[in-house]
């Protein structure tokens, strides 16, 4: 509910009186292909195989305003001219206001629900981290990040708490993937996964953890593991935070994940740790 509501105000804000005409209302980014279909009406079907890829910018169309339907609120959407309606879930806000410098200082960037990156957007000064959870597969995070977590790794292990890598840097392609699989699965409201370019994980800067137990594998019972408690009590102290707490569920819109911390370098990472806990200072 949150989602869709913060989804609308964002086309509400840029919503004047349109003129005759297909006016553009704003730009969304498809996610997914070529399972959807365009669909004649807000949840109608029968409407024809789309064949944009994902990632296209699309036009949202002002002279028809988004409707619900189904649960769902759809907009209606083309390239030069409207073509369909599509709903909520297929498609992703587009970077605002982007600032490819607010990604050269390390943590600066806002990524959230409402603040994507673009699709083609990756770090240029990503390295190998570990120790990996799966050894086939090759983690990785940008340089200071990096450096940071093999810091902080180094101190949970010397405190009894070996620490794995299990999730780094994330293509926006990528998260495609796993958001359709996850839409397929779990159904287009559901909350778990991030759209396409709105994942702290491409970035470069965002990392999931783990103790190696599988029965805490990405789950919130992580969180109440030794090694879990350890890094809720000492992540910001190597410039890390955890991004979704119980606290701040509603403002992210996302369920706790004591496993996903974000790098925001020792002066921010104290602040928005204590922040997404709730702690007044
Ligand atoms: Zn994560």
């Amino acid at each position: 509910m949150t989602r869709i509501l913060m989804f609308g105000l964002i086309l509400a804000a840029g919503c004047a009186p349109a003129p005759a005409g297909a006016a553009e209302h704003g730009r969304l980014l498809l996610i997914g292909q070529p399972t959807l279909w365009l669909e004649p009406g807000p949840g109608e079907p029968n409407g024809p195989p789309m064949n944009w890829k994902a990632g296209t910018e699309l036009t949202v169309f002002a002279d028809c305003p988004p409707e619900a339907a189904h649960g769902e609120t759809w907009f209606q959407v083309g390239q030069d001219a409207p073509a369909g309606w599509l709903p909520e879930a297929c498609l992703s806000l587009p970077p605002v206001d982007f600032d490819e410098s607010s990604l050269r200082a390390i943590g600066q960037a806002r990524v959230d629900r409402t603040a994507g990156l673009p699709p083609n957007y990756a770090p240029d000064d990503l390295v190998s981290v570990g120790p990996r959870y799966e050894q086939d597969r090759d983690y990785k995070l940008r340089a200071e990040a990096a450096e940071a977590l093999a810091a902080m790794l180094a101190a949970a292990k010397a405190d009894g708490h070996t620490l794995y890598v299990v999730s780094g840097y994330r293509p926006w392609s990528v998260q495609q993937t796993l958001y359709e699989r996850k839409v397929k699965a779990a159904g287009r409201d559901q909350k778990t996964v991030a759209k396409p370019g709105h994942s702290e994980h491409q970035l470069g800067t965002a990392v999931d953890l783990t103790d190696g137990n599988e029965e805490t594998l990405l789950r919130v019972s992580f969180g109440e593991s030794p090694a879990g408690r350890w890094l809720r009590e000492h992540a910001w102290e190597f410039g890390f935070a955890q991004s979704y707490t119980e606290h701040n569920e509603a403002e992210t819109g996302y369920q706790p994940e004591p496993w996903h911390f974000r790098y925001w370098g020792i002066d921010q990472a104290r602040t928005k740790h204590l922040r997404a806990l709730g702690v007044e200072e």
